[in-house]
């Protein structure tokens, strides 16, 4: 089963189970489709293979089988030019 994972991998956006611009490799790397047609060129940073549109599953389905809440955020090579906040610094573990 699809994870549905929360948000682009690239750039943070949301994409909630219901999103049409939610796209994922064979994996479930999951990006937008911004990223995906701007960036990547469909196809996956992370494992090279296809990006496809992630199905959108049937809200009334979604209270048995419930989305991801984890959300996966990693640096391609592809998004280095993308602004992001700073990263924290080592004094946010204290
Ligand atoms: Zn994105
Ligand atoms: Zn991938």
């Amino acid at each position: 089963m699809l994870e549905l994972r929360p948000n682009c991998e690239c750039c943070d956006r949301d994409l909630p189970p219901s999103s049409d611009a939610a796209r994922i490799c064979t994996f479930e790397c999951t990006f937008c489709a911004d990223c995906v047609d701007n960036r990547f060129f469909g196809s996956c940073p992370n494992c090279g293979g296809d990006l496809v549109a992630r199905p959108i599953r049937p809200e009334g389905k979604l209270h048995r089988f419930p989305a991801s809440l984890r959300r996966v955020v990693k640096a391609h090579a592809a998004c280095a030019s993308v602004q992001r906040p700073p990263e924290p610094g080592p004094s946010s573990w204290a």
